[in-house]
Order: structure tokens, then C-alpha cells, then sequence
């Protein structure tokens, strides 16, 4: 009794769990993937100050792990809740791993052996991952899964593994977690490109997404942090940025602004121009958001170093004789402009986390019209929900940058926290 659930361990879910672990409280975190870290995992650097994503998040990811009042549950979903504050039943499901988690010492000896190579959703469709595989280079638990759905069971890696951890049978197990209080910090998902078929997502190779742009760009990313064109491998010159694709979009039920897509873009053409300065990158925006401390001299930055920025929504991409082609309406000039850039990146939004009107029924909690949970109060307070003792952290209620998501975390962690010690006390 007295225990916290949080569940979700991306960057807020992180952050709730060591602060109240920190007040030597146990908290017990359920990540649906293999691995904690979430999107921020994903990202090269973060804006405005260009640190590197995971040198910020790997070491939270440790701590989680060497905490002993942090109990981590990976491969894990919330099946049912029961109960109310300071006296919540949580039953999880975890999926199999099919690999014995106090054997495998992540060697990867596994991972070099298997033949098998498919699509890597960590490498948001650009690389290729085994049919075993650590979910992410810097993954904790740091540990390997296999992929039932992929795995041909040619043996070779029963045979490589020195402690035999590789399993050729495994099963779900239900676990279930008395709490006094539960954080969810279930994140966002990014809006699906192919929605938007004008702009040729899976249609054109040359066309990709913020998030294969932010795996592209990484060192330890599947290209090495080469930006190449994926139809030819080559570097490309020109490069457009298309902005609010899937935000700010009546037509597809997505009125609303996400955010952070502005300076990720800011941020990305930067690094593009720092890496390939003769290189020409264009952004094509309705708006620029640089709402937070240090954005707007940082937009300053990118203007300076002579990134471009045209005021105006292209309608569609198409390719022509002279390749791939935009035409795009200045606002500020009227002109109408044709462009043939080499690579085009499209800013996706963010939306709500798969499954978190799933999640929102198991609790009790309303949903807003755009699918993110609803918190008790929009001006007030953004953490606490209807139910006492369930609290918010992170884009779970709406899109947010990573200092906004870490400071929900703490702001939750306090509330759980404070429920925690009433039902020690009581
Ligand atoms: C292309 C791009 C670039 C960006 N660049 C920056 C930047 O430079 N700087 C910046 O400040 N922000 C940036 N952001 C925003 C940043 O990614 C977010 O602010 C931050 O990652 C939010 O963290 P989170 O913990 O709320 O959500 P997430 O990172 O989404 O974490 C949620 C976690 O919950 C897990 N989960 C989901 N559902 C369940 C479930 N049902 N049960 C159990 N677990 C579940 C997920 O697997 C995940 O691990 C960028 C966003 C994008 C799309
Ligand atoms: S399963 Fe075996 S071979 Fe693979 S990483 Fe674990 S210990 Fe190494
Ligand atoms: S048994 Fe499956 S996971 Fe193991 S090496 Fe063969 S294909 Fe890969
Ligand atoms: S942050 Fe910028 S790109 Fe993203 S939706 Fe808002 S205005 Fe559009």
C-alpha cells in the first residue's frame, strides 16, 4: 500500500517516477514498448540549445533502472483498474519477450547472428533492424527481444547465447499492482503522412517526415547522420521543410497548433546548414510559433545563417522533368514561386498516444474533442483529472516541447507523491 503507479516512460513518465522515487516512495512504471525513453529517445539534439537528446535522457533512463524504489515493468499495457484513491488495484498485461530477463546479459551476440532483417519503427522507417534486436541503441532495460512474427526459427541464435536466454516459448502474464495513486504519461503519436496524400509520403522517396529526418540526422541513426536521399543516396542541395502538416487542419479534424513543429524545424535546417553550408534549406510556413524561452533568437539564429523562410502552404509535391516540384504563393510578396528541392520534409503534427481512449475508459476520464485526455481545468490545472488520485504528466493532455513535458512530470510526481505518504499516514 502506499505504492505509485505511473504509466508511460517517455521523458514525464521518467521524470514523475525518479521524483518520487527520490522521496523514497515505490513506484512501479508500465512501458508498452521493450524500452523506456519515448519520442525524445528518437530526437538528435534538442532546441533551443542544440544539447544532445540523449546525453539529457540516457542518464535519467540509468537511474530508473539502478533505482530501488523504481520498479520497471517493459512490454507491458494496463488491462483493468479498480478502486479509488489511496486504494487503486492496476492489473497489467505483459507481452512476451520471449528472452529470460535475468539471464540475457545484452552481449548481442544474438543480434549479429540472426539473418533475418526488417522494417525499424525506432529508425521511423529508414533502417532495418534483426528479427532479435534491442529496440534502441541505448535501450533499458539493455536487454534484446525477439519478434515471433518475423523470426524463422533458424536457431542460430539458441545456439549463439552462452546463458541460453533465447526462449522458444513464452506467454503473457497479468500482474496486478495495488497503488494509492497513478500517474499516466502516455505521450503523443505523430500524425500519419499518407493521410495527406498531396504531399507524396510513400509515394515519392524524397519525401520524408520530421521523425525519419530526426533518426537521419542522428550519429547513431541508420545513415550515421549523413542526410541523403533515400531514392538515389545522394546529399541533397535544395531542401524544403513543408510546415503544419496534420495541425492547424479543419479538414481533417486537427484544428489545433502542435507546438513544437516550428522550432524542431528551426532546429533541423540549422543543423543542415552547420553540416552542409552550401546547401539551400527553405521553410515554408502559415505561422512561426516560437513561444518559449530562447525560441525567438534562435528562429533569429537560422534566419542569420541563411536558412530561407516563405510565407505560404504549398498545395501539393509532384515531380516533373526538372524532378521533384511545389508551387508555393509568397503571402508577404504575392509572388508565386516553383520549387525543385531534392529532399522534402514534412513537419507532422502530434496527436494523441495510440490507445489512449483505451486508457482514459479504464480510468474514468473524459477526453478533449481532439482525443487528448482531458485535464480538471484547461487554465488551472492541467494534471489533475475528475478522478482523485489520477493525475496527468507530459503531451498526454496536449502537444508540449521536452522542458514543458519534464515540468508536468515533476507537477504530477508531487500530487501522487502527497497521496502516497496520506495513505502511509492513515
Ligand atoms: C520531430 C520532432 C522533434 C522534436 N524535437 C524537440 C526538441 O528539439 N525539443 C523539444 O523540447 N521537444 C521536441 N519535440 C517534442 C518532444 O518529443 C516531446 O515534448 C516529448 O518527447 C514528450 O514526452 P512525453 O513523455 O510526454 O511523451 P512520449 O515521448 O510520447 O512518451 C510516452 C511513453 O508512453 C508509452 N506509452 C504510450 N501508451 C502507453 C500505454 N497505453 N501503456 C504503457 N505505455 C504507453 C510510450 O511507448 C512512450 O514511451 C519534438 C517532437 C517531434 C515530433
Ligand atoms: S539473448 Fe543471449 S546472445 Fe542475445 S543479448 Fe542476451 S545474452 Fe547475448
Ligand atoms: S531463430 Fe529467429 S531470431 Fe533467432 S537467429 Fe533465427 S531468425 Fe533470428
Ligand atoms: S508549431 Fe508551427 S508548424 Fe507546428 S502546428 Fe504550430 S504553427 Fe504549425
Amino acid at each position: 500500500m502506499g505504492d505509485v503507479v505511473v504509466i508511460g516512460a517517455g521523458v514525464a513518465g521518467i521524470q514523475a517516477a525518479l521524483d518520487i522515487a527520490g522521496h523514497g516512495i515505490h513506484v512501479h512504471l508500465i512501458e508498452r514498448e521493450p524500452s523506456i525513453g519515448g519520442h525524445m529517445a528518437q530526437l538528435d539534439k534538442t532546441f533551443p540549445t542544440n544539447d544532445c537528446s540523449m546525453c539529457i535522457l540516457s542518464p535519467k533512463m540509468v537511474d530508473v533502472q539502478r533505482n530501488p524504489y523504481i520498479t520497471l515493468y517493459t512490454c507491458a499495457e494496463v488491462e483493468k483498474i479498480e478502486g479509488s484513491v489511496g486504494n487503486f488495484s492496476v492489473t497489467i498485461k505483459r507481452y512476451p519477450r520471449y528472452i529470460d530477463e535475468s539471464t540475457c546479459n545484452g552481449c548481442g551476440d544474438c543480434i549479429q547472428i540472426c539473418p533475418v532483417e526488417v522494417y525499424n519503427r525506432f529508425d521511423a522507417g529508414i533502417g532495418v533492424r534483426k528479427a532479435i534486436y534491442k529496440p534502441q541503441p541505448q535501450s533499458v532495460p539493455d536487454i534484446v527481444i525477439k519478434d515471433p512474427d518475423h523470426c524463422i526459427e533458424c536457431g542460430l541464435c539458441y545456439d549463439v547465447c552462452g546463458p541460453g536466454s533465447v526462449l522458444h516459448e513464452d506467454a503473457p502474464k497479468e500482474i496486478t499492482i495495488p497503488a494509492a495513486s497513478v500517474v499516466i504519461s502516455t505521450g503523443y503519436s505523430v500524425f500519419d503522412a499518407k493521410n495527406k496524400p498531396q504531399f507524396g509520403h510513400l509515394l515519392l522517396p524524397d519525401v520524408i517526415t520530421s521523425l525519419e529526418l530526426e533518426r537521419m540526422i542522428n550519429a547513431s541513426g541508420p545513415t550515421g547522420g549523413n542526410i541523403k536521399r533515400l531514392s538515389d543516396g545522394e546529399i541533397p542541395r535544395i531542401i524544403v521543410f513543408i510546415q503544419c502538416v496534420g495541425s492547424r487542419d479543419m479538414t481533417i479534424n486537427r484544428p489545433y497548433c502542435s507546438c513544437v513543429c516550428c522550432m524542431q524545424a528551426v532546429k533541423n535546417a540549422l543543423l543542415i546548414k552547420e553540416k552542409y553550408p552550401d546547401s539551400e534549406v527553405i521553410i515554408c510556413y502559415m505561422d512561426i510559433r516560437s513561444y518559449g524561452k530562447g525560441y525567438e533568437e534562435y528562429y533569429e539564429r537560422a534566419k542569420a545563417l541563411g536558412v530561407k523562410f516563405i510565407r505560404g502552404m504549398p498545395s501539393d509535391v509532384y515531380t516533373d522533368n526538372n524532378g521533384m516540384t511545389l508551387q508555393i504563393e509568397d503571402s508577404e510578396t504575392s509572388e508565386v514561386l516553383v520549387l525543385h528541392p531534392d529532399l522534402v520534409v514534412l513537419s507532422v503534427g502530434i496527436g494523441p498516444a495510440e490507445k489512449t481512449g483505451q486508457i482514459a475508459e479504464h480510468f474514468g476520464i473524459p477526453l478533449e474533442d481532439t482525443g487528448f485526455v482531458k485535464p480538471v481545468h484547461d487554465a488551472v490545472d492541467t494534471v489533475a483529472t475528475i478522478r482523485p488520485g489520477i493525475y496527468l504528466a507530459g503531451t498526454t493532455t496536449a502537444p508540449r516541447d521536452i522542458p514543458d513535458s519534464v515540468a508536468s512530470g515533476g507537477s504530477a510526481a508531487m500530487r501522487a507523491y502527497i497521496d502516497a505518504i496520506r495513505t502511509r499516514s492513515a
